[in-house]
């Protein structure tokens, strides 16, 4: 018998954003794939994963890499992709190397072809299935240190409006996702007292969630969320 278990993909999913929304979709009872490069992180992810009595995969592998993507992910079929793996490298334009550049490019852009480009024929060829793609507030509001960083994740919002035009006639959603500072390790950040203030990843899980559990007909196409809690540092800042 075919099984009714619906399944994502998340990408990104060892640490962070990522991390939550496979947990919170686990809860769920839904079915998880789980990507990112660091095998021991995404083994970790699957024994929470398991104790929540959801099955798990993982598939260890960098998104940048498109034939590494198009070998890795031939046979997955899933319901949901998040595309949620992210590079953030923020600093003046002109301190930033073309290594640091093309890292934020590859993993910011390039990986969105390629790993869409991957799961995307499978749910047009079911007439159903959703792409939920991370962006962010900094994609359309501008800070010193983000001319590249802002500039994929403003990317991010085009691509998915013009990716959604052509396929939700096909039964496929199409959503961006669009937090504000969000408590995570992103861009080598550790994690402090001072970041009370900030999103949580389960925040920005649980907008994933109100975004993909929707009745079949209605689509939430782009999501902003933001925190209350703006330290007086950053008043009057969109963030
Ligand atoms: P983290 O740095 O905590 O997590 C990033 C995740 O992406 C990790 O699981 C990492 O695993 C994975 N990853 C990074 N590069 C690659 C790659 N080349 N191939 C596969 N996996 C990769 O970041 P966040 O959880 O904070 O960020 C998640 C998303 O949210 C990003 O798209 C980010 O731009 C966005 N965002 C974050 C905000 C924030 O304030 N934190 C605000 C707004 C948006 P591994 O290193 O093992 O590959």
């Amino acid at each position: 018998m075919a099984s009714t278990t619906s399944s994502i993909l998340v990408t990104g999913a060892s640490r962070g954003i990522g991390r939550a929304i496979a947990l919170r979709f686990a809860r769920e009872g839904w079915s998880i794939v789980g990507v990112a490069r660091k095998q021991s992180e995404l083994d970790a992810l699957g024994a929470e994963v398991r104790a929540l009595g959801a099955s798990y995969r993982a598939i260890a592998l960098d998104v940048a890499d498109g034939a590494a993507v198009a070998t890795a992910l031939r046979d997955v079929d899933v319901d949901v992709l998040v595309n949620n793996a992210g590079a953030g490298i923020l600093k003046p334009f002109v301190d930033l190397t073309a290594e640091e550049w093309h890292q934020m490019v590859d993993v910011n852009v390039n990986a969105l072809f390629h790993v869409t480009r991957a799961v995307l024929p499978g749910m047009m060829a079911r007439n159903s299935g959703h792409v939920c793609t991370i962006g962010s507030i900094g994609g359309r509001s501008v800070f010193a240190g983000g001319t590249c960083y802002g500039a994929t994740k403003a990317f991010v919002t085009a691509w998915a409006e013009n990716l959604m035009i052509e396929v939700r006639e096909r039964g496929v959603k199409v959503s961006v996702v669009m937090p504000g500072a969000v408590a995570t390790e992103f861009s080598g950040h550790t994690v402090r007292e001072q970041d009370q203030w900030k999103l949580k990843p389960d925040d920005v899980a649980e907008a994933v969630a109100r975004v993909v559990l929707t009745p079949p007909n209605v689509l939430i196409h782009r999501l902003e969320v933001r925190t209350l809690t703006v330290p007086a540092s950053g008043r009057g800042q969109s963030r």
